[in-house]
């Protein structure tokens, strides 16, 4: 598998995409060493859980690592363009800024410097890059493990303050006890403030895309129906995800194949 790194030089995003790396150390090495592991031990939690715990962890950072460092979908310096077909031709323009032409819902993104094909906008906040036709399916995914992750650790902080804690064998009222719960309520905070955080950027993506219009385009209040979409959901996922086979829209670890290939020249990631 072939990887194009993409980096945006961007000192604020690097430090928000820094701090979402540190909640999800906190909620990824404490939660599990206070409350899951000791638990397992003890016999309250099933392997199976602690298992899958760490499977989400590392599911939503391989999805955030890729997303933040995969090319959105910027355009070659020399894009082919149909010299010969109207039709096609139709669908490209000039992009008045870096002067290319470009096909069109492309974007330029001024914090990036260039145009990026079917851009959705730009994510200084969790990501520190665009997201593009080429790395939107790698965004959704961490919108889906984000919130995964952060209702587990819920399930942790509140499972252990209300059910997990009194069954336990170890001393309850001590001072390692009391510092315990003090970092587990930092933890549900940051739990609580993920979940709410994720489940609206979850909502407006996934109306976006079963819509098939882009945040950018709907903010210019356009709408799918100048692009003739009316496809299923089905279709709609499949092709910001690169593949037909649903099992695979959720894995990371993969190649994205655009399903309409041909008409313009892609960046595979
Ligand atoms: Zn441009
Ligand atoms: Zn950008």
């Amino acid at each position: 598998m072939r990887l194009r790194l993409h980096v945006v030089a961007d000192p604020v995003g690097w430090l928000c995409v820094g701090l979402v790396l540190a909640v999800w150390l906190y909620n990824t090495l404490l939660v599990p060493s206070l409350v899951l592991l000791p638990h397992y031990r003890e016999g309250h939690v099933p392997g199976a859980a602690v298992a899958g715990y760490y499977a989400a962890a590392a599911l939503c950072l391989a999805a955030l690592i890729r997303a933040s460092t995969a090319d959105p979908g910027r355009l070659p310096p020399d894009p082919h363009i149909p010299q010969s077909d109207n039709a096609e031709r139709q669908d490209w323009e000039l992009c008045n800024k870096c002067n290319l032409m470009r096909p069109k819902r492309s974007h330029h993104c001024s914090r990036c410097g260039h145009c990026v094909r079917r851009m959705d906008h730009h994510c200084p906040w969790w990501i520190n890059n665009c997201v593009g036709e080429d790395n939107h399916w790698l965004f959704l995914q961490l919108c889906v493990y984000t919130l995964l992750l952060s209702f587990l650790t819920l399930l942790l902080d509140f499972g252990q303050y209300y059910y997990l804690q009194p069954l336990s064998a170890r001393p309850q009222d001590g001072f390692a006890s009391r510092h315990e719960l003090a970092l587990l309520r930092v933890s549900a905070l940051s739990g609580l403030l993920m979940f709410g955080g994720m489940s609206g950027l979850f909502y407006t993506q996934m109306a976006g895309i079963l819509s098939d219009t882009t945040t950018i385009e709907k903010m210019a209040q356009f709408s799918s129906q100048m692009f003739g979409s009316r496809r299923s959901w089905q279709s709609a996922l499949a092709e910001v995800c690169g593949t037909r086979w649903k099992l695979l829209w959720l894995l990371p670890l993969r190649r994205r194949q655009p399903l309409q290939g041909g008409r313009y020249s892609h960046a595979h990631v």
